[in-house]
């Protein structure tokens, strides 16, 4: 699969960075170099692309770069801590592009972001609240049932490590198991988060605002 011909799939999934291109007109993200390339036009909206608008931005794929540069050198603790540094930081992007798809200007989008700076909430609260759906519902539907639950499991553990958990003590350490779990989310998310914002970015429709969904 990672050989594939196939223009419409994501370039070596597993070993980097994969790249999307975004039309510029609604916002669509997407793996097949020929709208890149302006060889097709945008499936959703008709517009022609520009190759120029590429995701995940530059700062991810530097990030991305580097947890599989620690990976290769066994470095368990390290790949999880960048790895959940990773989910918050492409979770904050695709919140950020929903606000600007349902109209929010960049003194709103602070605002609401500022406002939930934790994890927990920006996933059960804030997510819900944008989209009209839970997470891990939306996660469900897009092929990614299991991405909630271990990246929460995953998250656990990392918190038990950095800080002393009164409840639980702390974690020693994160072992080789959390890293691999690490890693397959970091392979996911792309795809996941690519289709979130197909979902919610691209099939926004701007006159409806938000809050009347809430
Ligand atoms: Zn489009």
């Amino acid at each position: 699969m990672k050989h594939t011909a196939d223009p419409k799939a994501p370039k070596v999934a597993s070993e980097g960075a994969p790249t999307f291109f975004e039309c510029p007109q609604c916002g669509l993200l997407t793996a097949d170099s020929r709208f890149g390339a302006d060889e097709i036009v945008c499936p959703t909206c008709g517009a022609h692309g520009d190759g120029r608008r590429t995701f995940p931005p530059e700062r991810l794929c530097r990030l991305d770069g580097r947890i599989r540069h620690y990976r290769d050198d066994g470095e368990h603790e390290i790949v999880v801590i960048l790895v959940e540094t990773f989910l918050e930081s492409i979770l904050e992007d695709i919140i950020d592009r929903i606000l600007t798809a349902r109209g929010a200007d960049v003194m709103v989008r602070e605002v609401v972001l500022d406002g939930q700076r934790a994890i927990g909430a920006r996933i059960g609260r804030l997510f819900p609240h944008l989209t009209g759906e839970q997470f891990e519902e939306a996660a469900a539907e897009l092929g990614y049932r299991e991405f909630p639950h271990r990246w929460r499991t995953l998250r656990a553990a990392r918190n038990a490590f950095i800080h002393d958990s009164p409840f639980r003590g702390a974690q020693e350490t994160l072992d080789k198991d959390d890293a691999a779990t690490a890693m397959d989310l970091l392979d996911q998310a792309y795809e996941l988060f690519v289709s979130l914002n197909n979902r919610f970015v691209a099939q926004a429709t701007p006159d409806v605002p938000f809050c009347e969904r809430a």
